[in-house]
């Protein structure tokens, strides 16, 4: 089902651990096999706080470490916040862009998120465009016409495999236990990857659709061998080594 393109699993930590939670990302990088890291890409998302740590763990490995937001602009009076540059600068080579909890808690719209991928994309980074639709909108029918709505607006001209990965969460799969069944999966991951052959033309069957939203070792073999799923982006699991090995072990 994967045609080309290559798994990726990616961990996001959100805000959760400190320096004492290195060792999580060591016994990552101990338990990967050389024969899954020479089929998977495998990423972590640890807070900003923790990014130059996460990189000094892992290097020498094929494990990457990636942001979990980023300011769109370069510099400037922004306080508090951190550009697509200084994620770089600290060795980071993916940031996640309009989470839906970036989008529920920080109003982030669609064309902030637009804005944002282009900033990841001006400091060489890969930005992970998340999109998904709310309980409301599932039992409404109106799923498919809300992801490709984000997708169409966030996903900026020219995009390709290098800069770009899309993520399917489900807002009400996040964080709750529930996910939708495989044929749900499967309808959406086939809509977006079709608005992707109309956005991005030759590229578009490189750039890889992550599912996310309550993924674990015991759903991931059904849920990442439904076809145009090429990786997953997990949560709470990925605060737990084993749990993220045993995503990653479904490939
Ligand atoms: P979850 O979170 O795996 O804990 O459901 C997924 C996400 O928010 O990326």
């Amino acid at each position: 089902t994967l045609g080309t393109r290559r798994p990726l699993v990616a961990g996001n930590w959100k805000m959760n651990g400190t320096r004492a939670s290195i060792p999580v990302v060591e016994a990552i990088r101990d338990g990967l096999t050389p024969d899954l890291a020479s089929r998977i890409d495998a990423l972590i998302c640890p807070p900003s706080t923790l990014i130059s740590a996460c990189v000094a763990a892992v290097s020498g490995s094929s494990i990457a470490i990636g942001g979990q937001n980023l300011h769109a602009r370069e510099n400037g009076a922004f306080t508090g916040s951190i550009s697509a540059e200084m994620l770089a600068d600290l060795g980071a080579t993916y940031v996640i862009v309009g989470h839906s909890e970036r989008r529920a808690y920080h109003h982030e719209t669609d064309d902030g998120v637009h804005a944002k991928a282009l900033g990841a994309r001006r400091a060489g980074l890969c930005g992970i465009i998340c999109v998904g639709e709310t309980i409301e909108e599932r039992e409404q029918g109106r799923a498919l016409d809300i992801v490709r709505a984000q997708l169409a607006i966030g996903l900026p001209k020219g995009a390709t495999a290098a800069d770009t990965v899309i993520a399917y969460e489900p807002v009400w799969a996040i964080g709750s236990g529930r996910t939708p069944t495989p044929k749900d999966i499967a309808e959406v991951h086939a809509s977006l990857r079709e608005m992707l052959d109309k956005l991005a033309g030759e590229e578009a069957h490189k750039i890889r659709i992550l599912y996310g939203g309550s993924v674990k070792p015991s759903n991931a073999r059904e849920i990442l061998s439904v076809e145009n799923v090429d990786g997953a982006l997990v949560g709470g699991a990925s605060l737990v080594a084993q749990d993220f090995l045993g995503i990653c072990a479904a490939y």
